[in-house]
């Protein structure tokens, strides 16, 4: 085989409760992750040491993804090769559409697509609960990114039960310019909330999901990092404002920001937000739908 590729789909949290920092510096969570159809694209083909070409889409910024040392799929690449004791490298190729720094976690579910196509690549076939321990040693995010679908999670996030999904969910995504520091927007979370106890049940969450109504969805998307991140970026509270004034169900901002996700009632009617948005300015508003799946991979001759 000369390559392998998966996709590495973006994720939203649906409901974001954030609890006392823990004695390891985490933050214990409960949230409820959806993937969504926007996607970077990991692509591997053997090689003697690590190299990574990164492409991005013109709204990605690019000069933000760093490079081999501190990329997160070689760190990937890495602990799947220590795993299996094996001096195996590999020449990726990584192509971004989902923006960095954005909330949406895309180098999470870039390190996820890396097990998954090394994994083949190298034809190691670990098993899954063994790449969900290497996927929670490289971050919080990245065993639901492995997962892809819909998923509860407890822990610092990297605890990972799916939940019944059985709709389709239309959003639009509007990215930002520049990205949020994750630990900056949970530092300011705990100057806004320094007594933070145990994070918000996702349990209402949880059953509108199930309902496959997005009214009912509506109603219950919850984000505890929303108002730090509106502290710290003014502009997405009146972005949210706009977009619901475009007609969108409920807008959002996703996990830590600054990226802000807008639920439609079905395809067409996030056309037209989408639309709405861009007129009014936000050249980038994406049309994405959800629940994705995780990465799967595709080997090539
Ligand atoms: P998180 O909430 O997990 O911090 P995020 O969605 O806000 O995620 P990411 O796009 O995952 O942000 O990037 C966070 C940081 O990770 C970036 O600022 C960048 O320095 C670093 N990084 C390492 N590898 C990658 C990669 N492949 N793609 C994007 N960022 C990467």
């Amino acid at each position: 085989m000369s390559s392998v590729r998966a996709r590495a789909a973006a994720k939203i949290n649906l409901h974001l409760g954030v609890g006392a920092v823990r004695d390891d510096g985490y933050h214990g969570l409960c949230t409820v992750y959806q993937a969504i159809s926007l996607y970077d694209e990991v692509t591997a083909e053997p090689w003697h040491s690590w190299r990574i070409e990164t492409r991005a889409e013109p709204y990605v910024d690019r000069a933000a993804v760093p490079g081999v040392g501190d990329n997160i799929v070689t760190r990937a690449g890495t602990l799947l090769a220590d795993l299996h004791d094996v001096e195996l490298r590999a020449d990726l190729v990584v192509e971004k559409a989902i923006p960095v720094a954005g909330g949406l976690a895309g180098g999470s579910a870039d390190a996820a697509a890396t097990l998954v196509v090394l994994d083949e690549l190298w034809d190691l076939q670990t098993p899954q609960e063994e790449l969900l321990k290497l996927a929670a040693q490289l971050g919080s995010d990245v065993p639901f990114a492995l997962l892809g679908g819909a998923g509860h999670g407890t822990g610092r996030g990297e605890l990972v039960e799916a939940v019944p999904d059985p709709g389709e969910w239309w959003w639009v995504v509007v990215p930002q310019r520049d990205g949020l520091s994750t630990p900056a927007v949970y530092r300011h979370f705990d100057d806004m909330v320094p007594h933070a106890g145990t994070p918000a049940s996702a349990d209402g969450l949880i059953a509108a999901l199930a309902t496959g109504d997005p009214r009912e969805l509506a109603a219950c998307l919850h984000n505890d990092l929303q108002r730090p991140a509106f502290d710290l970026r003014p502009e997405l509270r009146s972005l949210i404002t706009l977009g619901e004034s475009e007609g969108a169900l409920r807008g959002l901002v996703s996990g830590s920001g600054p990226t802000c996700v807008f639920l439609c009632e079905d395809e067409s009617h996030a056309d037209t937000v989408a639309d709405g948005l861009r007129y009014t300015g936000h050249v980038t508003a994406l049309v994405a739908t959800g629940p994705a799946p995780g990465p799967a991979a595709d080997a090539t001759d």
